[in-house]
């Protein structure tokens, strides 16, 4: 499977676990309409009120590894001692549909969809410091402490990946995040149709454009630095 010339329109989002993801997302989907998300296979355990086919599908190892063996995965890729994986069958349904598709997956599952769908658009969600993501970890309460500074040490790693996303959205107040991920999606829409952007399009679009990767360089400083992280060429 190469590449996928007749795709739906992607978009992938990325952040380090315990950055507040699961709730912009869902807040996405409420509110735009022809958007699907891809449900995932992994083989972690279900955490909390998680249900089977709903945040995830929840499958063994040999079971997923029979899917890989049957090309049926677009991306799949290993964190933290377990399997995941998107299915090429979301990519069918939202292309039947005429819907796009949004993937919630790592950074590794990133840059595949990237290789594979060049046009997919990329986000990548930061929480404001390294303190804050520390105290939602452990606010969550699912995970074990260790569990909580595997994952913060991931985060670290996942976030000098942020250089190859499209857009950075910084979390830090929840109705301003939700505003701008609704701002980035809906503007990618606007440009692909070529709409007229004026009146209330053009202030959406100058929401999306100050999360452009090129346009975060000072508000990313800081940040980068609580995790003790350089800023990159790239992002200004
Ligand atoms: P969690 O176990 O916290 O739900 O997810 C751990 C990580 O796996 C997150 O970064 C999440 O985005 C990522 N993830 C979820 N589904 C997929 C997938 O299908 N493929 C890849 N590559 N990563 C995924």
């Amino acid at each position: 499977m190469s590449s996928f010339t007749h795709s739906p329109f992607v978009y992938i989002i990325s952040a380090p676990s315990g950055s507040g993801k699961s709730t912009l997302v869902n807040e996405l989907l409420k509110s735009v309409r022809d958007l699907d998300f891809s449900i995932s296979y992994t083989t972690r355990s279900p955490r909390g009120s998680e249900q089977n086919g709903k945040q995830y599908f929840f499958v063994s190892r040999s079971e997923f590894e029979k899917m890989v063996g049957d090309g049926e995965f677009l991306e799949h890729a290993e964190f933290d001692g377990n399997y995941y994986g998107t299915s090429v069958r979301f990519l069918r349904g939202a292309q039947r549909k005429g819907h796009d598709l949004l993937l919630d997956i790592d950074v590794q599952g990133a840059a595949q969809v990237q290789q594979k769908i060049p046009d997919a658009k990329s986000i990548f969600i930061l929480p404001p410091d390294r303190k804050t993501l520390e105290e939602r970890l452990r606010k969550r309460g699912e995970d074990r402490e260790d569990v909580i500074e595997r994952r913060l040490a991931a985060a670290t790693r996942e976030i000098q990946n942020y250089g190859r996303y499209n857009y950075i959205l910084i979390n830090d107040r929840l109705p301003e995040s939700i505003k701008m991920l609704r701002a980035i999606v809906c503007s990618e829409r606007w440009l692909r149709e070529g709409r007229q952007l004026n009146g209330e399009c053009a202030e959406t679009m100058k929401i999306a454009d100050r999360c452009r990767l090129a346009n975060v360089g000072v508000r990313l400083k800081p940040i980068l630095a609580s995790f003790e992280l350089p800023v990159q060429s790239g992002a200004s």
